[in-house]
């Protein structure tokens, strides 16, 4: 279930803020997928309040709430707030990247270029030093590059690691050059408006999945819980026709899964007492096989999702305690 229209994202906004009410001690990870699932609702205010409820509960990842705050509130006029939220993480300085790269795409949201490169220079002056580059330093160095491309600077050393970096089909210097169509001799002034929508798109779609750092999990029931549970609701049996099926199936799934291009992805453990929890909380019998996709994506809202694939010499996920490599990661297994 992957909401959609405003209305689906108001409702699954509203049942994780139920879920988290249930399990206060994950409320942190619940809120922001709430959050972020009504800013998608253009739900700004009640987003706002979320932020708040979340800054004032001594929240584990305090500059990234602020940092999201400051970006919603500037989407709907409360431009001073966002601004004065925005100085106060620049002169905090967190050593995370994703809060530095929310307030720099907020300013350059706003057409405040200037600021922007100033803050994607300083966030990768401070966090990028002899260690090797993480996916969140990659981000800064390809964004400062696109305002550096929007400003119209030549490229610098930094510049040049992001287009080495850059692993897309379209080379970074065409992906963010807004000139592109008048150095292929247009002068159709629309067609410039749509070559800077479309800049403005992909901004969008990296901000969405910034907001989203929730992965897409796959369901794994332990041998011993899978055979309790088909014992207890043999209408499942239909979903699960054996153990060993079903391991296959986890990794044929996120395979699946990661070829289309989804990334963030996990597996969340299952357990039938913690099912037939989340069953009663839902007011739904454990047999409904419906209910099983909801309970995953439940589980993974409370971050209680192990990264998918594991590197090819860690123990499989499936805990037979062989390499991934030689389990379920190997290349015949598919
Ligand atoms: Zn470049
Ligand atoms: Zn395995």
């Amino acid at each position: 279930m992957r909401p959609d229209t405003p209305a689906e994202h108001i409702a699954e906004a509203e049942r994780l803020i139920r879920t988290a009410t249930r399990y206060p001690e994950d409320q942190e990870p619940l809120l922001l997928q709430a959050a972020a699932h009504l800013e998608l609702a253009d739900a700004r205010d009640r987003a706002s309040a979320l932020y708040d409820q979340l800054l004032s509960s001594s929240p584990a990842d305090p500059h990234l709430i602020k940092a999201l705050q400051a970006s919603n509130l500037w989407e709907y006029g409360h431009e001073a707030e966002a601004r004065a939220l925005i100085s106060g993480i620049r002169a905090a300085g967190p050593t995370d990247p994703a809060p530095w790269e929310v307030i720099a795409e907020a300013l350059e949201t706003h057409d405040e270029l200037e600021a922007s490169h100033d803050c994607f220079t300083e966030a990768a002056t401070l966090l990028i030093t002899d260690d090797p580059l993480t996916p969140g330093t990659t981000a800064l160095l390809t964004g400062r590059h696109r305002v550096r491309r929007l400003l119209g600077r030549p490229h610098d050393d930094w510049d040049m690691v992001a287009d080495t970096r850059h692993t897309g089909p379209i080379p970074l210097d065409e992906l963010h050059d807004p000139k592109r169509i008048w150095a292929l001799g247009s002068d159709d002034p629309a067609e410039l408006r749509a070559e800077i929508a479309r800049l403005r798109a992909e901004l969008g779609d990296r901000r969405a999945a910034l907001s989203r750092p929730f992965p897409v999990a796959i369901l794994h029931w332990p041998q011993r819980e899978l055979s309790e549970l088909l014992t207890s609701y043999p209408t499942l049996a239909a979903e699960y026709p054996s153990h060993t099926t079903h391991l296959s199936r986890i990794e044929a799934s996120l395979r699946a899964l990661a070829a289309s291009g989804t990334t963030n992805l996990g597996i969340v453990t299952a357990s039938v007492p913690s099912y037939e929890a989340f069953a009663a909380s839902e007011k739904t019998s454990p047999a409904s096989p419906s209910l099983l996709a909801e309970y995953a994506t439940t589980l993974a809202a409370r971050g209680k999702a192990t990264p998918w694939p594991p590197t090819p010499t860690t123990p499989c996920w499936c805990t037979s305690g062989k390499p991934y490599a030689e389990c379920h990661g190997a290349p015949t297994d598919s």
